[in-house]
């Protein structure tokens, strides 16, 4: 099947970034938001973050400026999906929001269309009922920021069929991306799920009295070439994020090797979320300069 137009709902952080994306690859783009103020925020710091690209010489004014005219941003979501060949949802991760969205999108988008979900925690197979097509029905999982990150993982459900994958990896191809194709459904997907694991290990050493944080840093960045340690990254991504996604797949699982770590917790429950509020597995100055902190104030010894 031949994509031309790219439907993406939800402008927050990932789907913004994804429908600029399509635009830059030569793809009709469309995308929605249930708050009209999130389509306005959304134009702005992609022109904000185009010109900085170009100033740079990373791109060519003339190639920004076909991208802009090739993307459209509406509230509108049942006129925008009525020419739509594959959607891509990007809005809040609820399960309920994403049910309803893709039962709506399943009524307006033409019968080709392909119904993929951007979710990171939540499989197609939660979802593909809501519709009449669970054959095209997969996870399109893109990385922050999805301007650059390349790998996008294809994620087929039970009911995915063997066409949709095959235009997924096209499509992801066509974008410019590194198409990972995962067999099976499995919460976490690859790249997160092995990116937990380094950073349960981590905190295992740190709780153990191994290692210090900045030792254990160091050694991911120096020995195993990691272009920064798993401490460092949580103080980047915020070190809530990574708690509340453990605490709902604790909540699906039971499996106590998902709970989030004492020490994460407590760092949490103290607002200590990262560079975000000055403090997490390290400390912070305005300037945004790094000091570490002594291992007894973030480990809670196990
Ligand atoms: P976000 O909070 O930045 O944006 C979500 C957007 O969805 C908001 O603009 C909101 O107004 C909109 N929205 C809410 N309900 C809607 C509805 N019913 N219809 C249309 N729009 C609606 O979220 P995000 O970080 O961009 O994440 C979006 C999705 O991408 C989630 O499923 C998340 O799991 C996934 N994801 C996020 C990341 C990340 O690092 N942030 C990475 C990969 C995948």
């Amino acid at each position: 099947m031949t994509v031309n137009h790219v439907l993406v709902v939800g402008a927050g952080a990932m789907g913004s970034q994804i429908g600029m994306v399509c635009a830059l690859a030569g793809l009709t783009a469309t995308v929605t938001d249930i708050a009209a103020p999130a389509l306005a925020t959304a134009d702005a710091a992609l022109r904000s973050r185009l010109s900085r690209d170009i100033e740079k010489g990373r791109r060519l004014p003339a190639e920004v400026e076909a991208a802009f005219d090739r993307l459209t941003f509406r509230t509108d979501l049942a006129g925008a999906a009525s020419t739509a060949d594959y959607v891509i949802e990007a809005a809040v991760e609820r399960l309920d929001v994403k049910r309803a969205l893709f039962a709506e999108l399943d009524k307006a988008a033409p019968p080709h269309a392909i119904l993929a979900t951007n979710s990171s925690s939540i499989v197609s197979s939660r979802i593909a009922d809501a519709t009449r097509r669970p054959e095209k029905v997969c996870n399109l999982h893109f990385f922050n920021p999805a301007l650059i990150m390349k790998c996008v993982e294809v994620v087929r459900g039970p009911a995915t069929s063997n066409a949709t994958v095959d235009t997924s990896i096209a499509l992801a191809k066509r974008l410019g991306k590194v198409p990972v194709v995962l067999n099976r459904e499995i919460p976490g997907f690859v790249a997160n799920r092995i990116l937990n694991a380094v950073r349960d290990e981590a905190i295992f050493l740190l709780e153990n009295g191994v290692a210090s944080v900045e030792d254990i840093d160091t050694a991911c960045r120096t020995a195993l070439g990691y272009p920064m340690g798993p401490f460092e990254l949580m103080d980047l991504t915020g070190i809530d994020i990574g708690y509340l996604t453990k605490q709902d797949r604790f909540a699906q699982s039971g499996d106590p090797k998902d709970r989030p770590s004492r020490s994460v917790a407590a760092l949490v429950e103290r607002g200590e979320l990262g560079r975000k509020t000055g403090r997490g597995w390290y400390s912070y100055d305005e300037a945004g300069t790094r000091t570490p902190r002594p291992t007894a104030e973030v480990s809670v010894t196990s």
